[in-house]
């Protein structure tokens, strides 16, 4: 190799990781900012039922929430800090008696392992405020073929046409 083709190699390595620093992050992607709200305040301003399933990972019964029949057009939010979740066009009747979506709002939802029953399930929570939904099983309908298994009092839902409240927390 020549000595300026040797430097301009060089040069052109040198650049590679600069580009890929300067790159902004893509907007969408992004995790929403964090609550700052203590485990001891969304106690205080949640209502008991709705505070077990959120923060200490209780389930409801099946068939107890008014949103299995939820019909009409809208955005399901995190009835904890207010983060879009669930979009009902993504609703479906699973038959199980909880509200089933086919996927969530893109970048709305974290997972992780749950052992509790013994077998491996996915949990998922809200992204901002760590607010305990459901689990994600791979028995929903095609084509993502996955089943997003929720309780209801997690969720608010907001007609379409209504303006979405603003996040709290
Ligand atoms: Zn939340």
């Amino acid at each position: 190799m020549k000595r300026r083709e040797l430097s301009l190699a060089m040069l052109a390595a040198a650049a590679l990781p600069i580009v890929g620093a300067c790159t902004p992050p893509t907007r969408g992607t992004s995790a929403p900012p964090s609550t700052t709200l203590s485990r001891a305040e969304w106690r205080d301003l949640l209502p008991a039922d709705r505070f077990a399933v959120l923060f200490e990972e209780a389930t409801e019964r099946p068939f107890s929430s008014p949103l299995n029949d939820e019909q009409r057009s809208g955005t399901y939010i995190c009835a904890a800090c207010h983060l879009p979740l669930f979009e009902s066009r993504h609703k479906y009747d699973s038959g199980t008696g909880w509200p089933s979506f086919t996927q969530p709002i893109a970048g709305s939802m974290g997972t992780k392992p749950d052992y509790k029953l013994l077998i491996r399930r996915t949990e998922y929570h809200c992204i901002r405020c760590g607010g305990h939904q459901g689990h994600v099983f791979r028995d929903g309908p095609p084509p993502r073929g996955e089943r997003w298994c929720n309780n209801g009092l997690a969720l608010l839902f907001i007609p379409e046409g209504e303006a979405l409240p603003p996040l709290r927390g």
